[in-house]
């Protein structure tokens, strides 16, 4: 069961501290004494650190993320998140260190999601890589741009 889990994420994610209902901040960080090397936390002004968790959970929610794996027939809500390739170091790479601008790979099958965060884990840039075209040739399709899902 990922449910309360999840909730927490997701409140982490909306930006909205659980337990005082204030705005948190939140921040990437990059550290090898880590569980993962790449880690997002979230911070609330009044009651301090939140919780974290690897940087692949920053995007779970995404709208884009979310339908990439509806459109290969994948409801991501009831996957685990440990059954998720992207939630894991395998799948990060570091575009930029200072500010922080890490991709995350998203990946079924032949396709790829490549989705890049900024030092405060919002979606800057999603890029749609699908090899299995009807022209069966790789096409890439730039889309989304700024966090515009709110
Ligand atoms: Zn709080």
């Amino acid at each position: 069961m990922t449910t309360l889990w999840r909730h927490t994420n997701q409140q982490m994610l909306v930006g909205i501290c659980p337990y005082c209902q204030t705005e948190t901040t939140k921040s990437i960080e990059i550290a090898s004494s880590n569980i993962w090397d790449y880690t997002y936390s979230a911070t609330c002004p009044t009651c301090g650190p939140i919780g974290g968790s690897h940087v692949g959970a920053a995007i779970l929610e995404h709208p884009a993320v979310i339908s990439f794996y509806w459109n290969h027939g994948i409801d991501i809500r009831a996957k685990h998140i440990w059954e998720l390739g992207f939630v894991d170091d395998e799948a990060v790479t570091v575009l930029n260190e200072n500010p922080s601008r890490l991709r995350i790979d998203v990946e079924i099958e032949d396709d790829r999601l490549e989705v890049t965060i900024d030092e405060t884990a919002e979606v800057i840039d999603i890029v749609v890589i699908e090899s299995s075209g009807p022209k069966g040739e790789s096409v890439t399709n730039q889309s989304a741009g700024n966090d515009s899902s709110r």
